[in-house]
């Protein structure tokens, strides 16, 4: 053995960092080779040195998860607070959206004795999948005020059976359906009044007048009966005597 126990002790740091020179290296080598007592040392040197290359990698995959679970808690925040947004987005146009219905649907075009533009009893043989379809009263209303809703109520007189309406509609309606449904402005617009589809044949037989309500408030007519015409109703039908 060229070196002496004492030196390669000393020696043994820098060939564990490998600044040595390679006669050093080979000497310390051949040294190591023979001698049990500095073999045992170079061992637990080595052993040290995988112990902190273990204990630092463990400290720096401990920080990459820290940083990783930093992120994630990031993206989450940003995925709720869009959320929120969207949801609240969505809140307004609704809210928005009910109060135009509810304004709307509240707010009435009254029809006038001048927007029936006709008023005439027809004969429809075919009965049947319409419910309006049928013998019966109709009527030809102003088409720029779109559909009406009416409400009827009747008469016994003598001659036979007398009609009572009015008529009533919403601007709600009206969008709906000029812009929904694609109704034009200007087609005319003809509904069944009082037809054997939704009065029965006993009471379209016996129909003799029928009397428009203007500026009614359309309000609901509790019992489809009144005991008398009222006073400003006018009259827009009468069948032909004989
Ligand atoms: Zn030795």
């Amino acid at each position: 053995m060229k070196l002496p126990c004492y030196l390669v002790r000393d020696l043994l740091p820098l060939y564990k960092d490998e600044v040595c020179e390679s006669e050093t290296a080979a000497d310390l080598r051949e040294h190591l080779e023979h001698c049990p007592d500095c073999r045992r040392l170079w061992e637990r040197m080595q052993e040290t040195v995988l112990l902190e290359e273990e204990a630092a990698r463990a400290r720096r995959e401990e920080q990459a998860d820290a940083l990783r679970r930093v992120r994630k808690n990031q993206r989450k925040k940003r995925m709720l607070t869009a959320l929120a947004a969207v949801l609240a987005t969505l809140c307004v146009v609704y809210l928005g959206l009910r109060l135009l219905h509810d304004y709307a649907n509240h707010t009435y075009l009254d029809y006038d004795v001048d927007d029936i533009l006709k008023a005439e009893y027809e004969e429809h043989p075919e009965e049947g999948e319409n419910p309006l379809e049928g013998d019966g009263l109709y009527i030809t209303l102003n088409p720029t005020k779109y559909s009406s809703l009416s409400k009827t109520a009747f008469l016994d007189t003598e001659e036979g059976k007398v009609l009572v309406f009015t008529l009533g509609n919403s601007l709600w309606n009206k969008w709906m359906g000029t812009q929904w449904y694609g109704l034009k402005e200007g087609e005319l617009f003809k509904e069944g009044i009082c037809t054997v589809g939704n009065f029965g044949r006993s009471i379209v037989d016996e129909l003799v007048a029928a009397y428009y309500l203007p500026n009614s408030e359309f309000e609901d007519w509790e019992s489809h009966w009144v005991s008398s015409v009222p006073d400003n109703a006018v009259l827009v039908w009468q069948r032909d005597a004989g």
